[in-house]
């Protein structure tokens, strides 16, 4: 079925009787080509753009909980490409470019906004830096501009520029950075992928692989074993877990990020707006929560949940920013696990088991 304002109208006329699910509940079969582990953003676009650009078919999703519900439905919601290696930054304008015709690609709205994403700079040495990623990202075909404080205050007039701690001197501006509902991204790539042919197959956890001769064969699943010619493994916050089943070690560390809403505001941010001198990032959802974070956990953890040290730290910074805050009553908080390699850059490679493949990080 596809979306549209037709059949907005001609489903609201006749009883929204004729709306079906957004993705069928497959059962899992013996064999596959290809066996993709994780049912997040990553696993899930994987298997719709192997069925759709590379027109490959007999390809499953394994999730071993629910769609959506791993970091890619529990994460700021922000879309970016503002990085500065030259092995990240082709990498996620690529990615934003996806982003900029994904909705009418996958025919779902995931409320993209483009929006714009401002950092903040607070000192001289922090404005060469931005000067620095700036130019990198201009040089990788990213948009980027540098706004000194006049141009900060046109756009947000309540920051206190004149702060003695933490004065504005600027920021750096990516115009075409934003904001995408985070669940509905997990949800278009699932439906879109159905369409193609994939089986998504929901509280199906992967307990093991098969390894013969250095040649991944399939893997063992709480639903029993299902083999496959490839298989991808694209579990963000369980990567060392999943793939110690296969012996390997991976150079990545599990940290808890949070994430806070607070009641719905009127509009205030007119984009997403970060700290300088922390992590704080906020932006305002189209209900009118704002919707921030921070840094992550300085511990290594599993735990799919906030704690109040992190609170406390995350609130600082952000009345450290904008005092008004401190009004807004917080609604709610959650957690996600975020898989961490040295430099914080992604892992999409091969590994050395034949038909073994692994995103992560
Ligand atoms: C609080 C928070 C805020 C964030 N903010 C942003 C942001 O603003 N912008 C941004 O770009 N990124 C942000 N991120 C990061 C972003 O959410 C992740 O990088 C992204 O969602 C990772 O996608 P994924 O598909 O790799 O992992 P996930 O979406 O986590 O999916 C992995 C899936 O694998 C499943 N799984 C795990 N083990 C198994 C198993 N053994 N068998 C089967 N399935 C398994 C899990 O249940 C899960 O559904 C944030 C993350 C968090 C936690």
């Amino acid at each position: 079925m596809r979306y549209s304002g037709f059949r907005l109208i001609k489903e609201a006329l006749t009883g929204h009787r004729g709306w079906g699910p957004a993705w069928r509940d497959a059962a899992p079969k013996s064999e596959y080509d290809y066996i993709i582990i994780g049912g997040g953003g990553h696993g899930l676009a994987t298997a719709y753009y192997l069925a759709k650009e590379y027109g490959q078919s007999r390809i499953a999703v394994l999730e071993k909980g629910w769609i959506g519900g791993g970091n890619v439905g529990r994460n700021t919601t922000i879309v970016r490409s503002n990085y500065m290696l030259d092995e990240n930054e082709p990498f996620y304008e690529f990615s934003l470019k996806l982003w900029e015709g994904l909705e009418q690609d996958l025919n779902y709205n995931a409320m993209m906004s483009q929006r714009g994403i401002i950092n903040l700079m607070h000192s001289d040495s922090q404005r060469d830096a931005y000067i620095r990623r700036g130019n990198a990202m201009i040089l990788n075909g990213a948009d980027a501009e540098l706004l000194d404080q006049k141009r900060v205050l046109e756009l947000y007039p309540f920051l206190n520029v004149h702060n003695a701690r933490f004065p504005v001197m600027g920021s750096l501006l990516q115009p075409r950075a934003g904001t995408a509902r985070h669940d509905a991204v997990a949800w278009g790539y699932a439906r879109a992928a159905d369409q193609h042919g994939v089986d998504i197959i929901q509280n199906c956890e992967v307990t093991g692989f098969r390894i013969e001769n250095g040649t991944c064969l399939g893997v063992e699943t709480t639903r029993g074993y299902i083999g496959a010619k490839k298989v991808g493994v694209c579990v963000a916050g369980a990567s060392s877990k999943v793939m110690s089943h296969a012996g390997m070690r991976l150079p990545i560390e599990s940290h808890v990020l949070q994430a806070f809403v607070t009641e719905g505001l009127k509009p205030i941010l007119p984009g997403v707006i970060t700290f300088g001198e922390g992590h704080f990032h906020c932006s305002q959802s189209d209900k009118g929560g704002l919707v921030f974070g921070g840094n992550i956990d300085g511990y290594n953890s599993y735990a799919q949940r906030g704690n109040l040290p992190m609170v406390e730290e995350v609130m600082q910074e952000a009345m450290a920013m904008f005092p008004m805050l401190g009004r807004a009553r917080v609604l709610r908080m959650w957690g996600g696990i975020m898989d961490m390699s040295m430099d914080g850059s992604p892992i999409i490679d091969k590994t050395h088991i034949n038909g073994l493949y692994f995103n992560g990080g």
